[in-house]
């Protein structure tokens, strides 16, 4: 990766940790699922509980919030999961599970695969986290939390 890309990439994590998005209360319409879950990260102490509504027909995730304390990468990557929630208009089911698995796969990578920006957006910016196993756990606080409110919202469109 090129130094000026590197800058950029750090930069956009700085801004975000310092100004992070998608926090606030879930708005949640009369009738809507909802799920939050809270994970936390032992070996970094990073904490957050995010939370989403979900439309109770087909599950479509209408609004994400989140609500945490950490370093500044677990902090950013809820931030950037918020914001291209945001720019997309809300997520379905499967453009939420795709992102994460990218995401995932992005992270766990140590830097072998090219990701895909059109799926993750700013999130390319923390596939530098993948060079130091430590952090992985942290850029994925926020999405593995996600990966939980998904399989809420599954089950409760089952048994609708
Ligand atoms: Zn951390």
């Amino acid at each position: 990766m090129s130094h000026e890309l590197d800058d950029l990439y750090q930069q956009l994590i700085l801004e975000h940790s310092r100004r992070p998005m998608g926090k606030g209360e879930l708005d949640a319409p009369e009738g809507s699922i909802t799920a939050s879950h809270h994970e936390y990260n032992p070996s970094c102490g990073d904490e957050l509980t995010l939370s989403i509504a979900a439309n109770p027909e087909t599950g479509e995730l209408t609004d994400l919030k989140w609500e945490g304390q950490g370093c500044s990468i677990s902090m950013a990557s809820a931030s950037i999961l918020s914001q291209l929630f945001k720019e997309e208009g809300g997520f379905t089911l499967e453009e939420a599970e795709t992102r994460i698995a990218a995401f995932r796969e992005m992270i766990q990578s140590r830097g072998t695969i090219e990701p895909d920006e059109d799926l993750l957006g700013d999130a390319v910016a923390l596939r530098g986290v993948s060079q130091f196993v430590m952090r992985v756990k942290c850029a994925m606080l926020g999405w593995v939390a996600l990966e939980a409110d998904l399989r809420h919202v599954r089950a409760a469109l089952v048994r609708e």
